[in-house]
């Protein structure tokens, strides 16, 4: 049996095991076999890592994790025909079922019976993941692996700042995690009229100017809402979210112009309680919420991004490590070192 090495999440406790015996994956007849070049970690895995409820609630052990990749199809299944072996390929996390009413009218993103890779099914902190064609996204000759194993994160960056519709507006963005990071990119890309972002954090603010923020507010120090209110006289046209903290959210939609739209990213943890009347009715507020990336879509308006000279790629990268190093790896992010952290196995 050939064995590859691998992060193993083994037992229901805190941390991981880097193990090198662990079998290369079978090839089922619609999936590929990819040789991993790069792959990012993802607050999923900070979850898994940490073996916290979200990860009890839905994995079963042991499983290698890991679900933001790049690499090189090394092997396709006997009816695969739109991927070929050679083709380097960044790999799509949510697995849809090709079946529900969400699937069959062109909302794979949103699938009914989702699975997701390197959760419900083996991950990419491994020299080799399979997993099904359909998420494989093939990258253009010019995209590095490291580049392109940024694209599943930045597609959710970007499906934020696509629904916001962001051109000629002064957009707000709240949260400068790796994600909203890469959304500032985005907006930047998509000819924002200005963009803000908002944090709590200076080293994250920094990179966010960095990524072509026009104003950046330290939401502790500062009463971003006045700041934004005097501003623009107005309001903020569109405010993005990626925190999915309840006094962010409230603050988005107190800085939110009459007509705004308020685009929702970020998850709470339970219940948010918002002023319906005044913070959505009579603003006559746009809300939309936004899961994952549009297949194929965002994947295609990230490729865009990547290849603008607006977008600053190497501020979205915190850090770079083997695969056997990823101790140190989670060890930057649970210490705030802003960023993506990308493992080489
Ligand atoms: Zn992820
Ligand atoms: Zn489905």
């Amino acid at each position: 049996m050939a064995v590859m090495k691998g992060i193993l999440k083994s037992k229901p406790e805190v941390g991981a095991e880097f193990r090198t015996d662990l079998p290369v994956p079978e090839v089922g007849p619609r999936d590929i076999l990819v040789n991993v070049k790069a792959v990012a970690i993802c607050g999923t895995d900070q979850h898994i890592y940490n073996w916290t409820e979200y990860a009890q609630e839905r994995m079963t052990l042991p499983m290698v994790f890991g679900h933001e990749f790049s690499g090189d199809v090394v092997k396709v299944g006997s009816e695969v025909t739109e991927v070929k072996v050679g083709d380097r390929v960044a790999g799509e996390t949510h697995i849809p079922c090709n079946n529900c009413y969400q699937c069959e009218t062109d909302n794979r993103h949103i699938c009914e019976n989702m699975k997701i890779i390197g959760v419900h099914t083996p991950g990419a902190f491994a020299d080799y993941i399979s997993f099904p064609a359909d998420d494989a996204y093939i990258i253009s000759d010019e995209l590095d692996y490291e580049r392109a194993a940024t694209m599943e994160p930045m597609g959710v960056g970007m499906h934020g700042v696509d629904k916001g519709n962001v051109k000629d507006q002064d957009v707000v963005i709240y949260g400068c995690g790796p994600i909203g990071l890469m959304a500032i990119g985005c907006a930047k890309v998509f000819g924002a009229k200005t963009i803000t972002a908002v944090d709590v954090f200076d080293e994250k603010l920094a990179v966010a100017k960095k990524m072509g923020a026009d104003h950046i507010i330290n939401s502790k120090d500062e009463d971003a809402v006045k700041i934004v209110m005097e501003r623009t006289g107005h309001g903020a046209d569109v405010v993005i979210d990626y925190t999915g903290n309840d006094i962010a959210i409230r603050s988005g939609f107190n800085m939110l112009k009459k007509g705004g739209r308020f685009v929702m990213v970020g998850l709470p943890n339970g219940e948010t309680a918002l002023d319906l009347a005044n913070m959505v009715i009579y603003k006559e507020a746009t809300v939309i919420g936004v899961t994952g990336r549009e297949m194929y879509k965002t994947w295609e308006q990230c490729e865009e991004v990547l290849k603008s000279p607006l977008y600053n790629v190497d501020a979205t990268i915190g850090g770079v490590y083997k695969l056997e190093e990823f101790e140190d790896a989670f060890k930057a992010i649970f210490s705030g070192v802003p960023g993506k952290m990308i493992l080489i196995p």
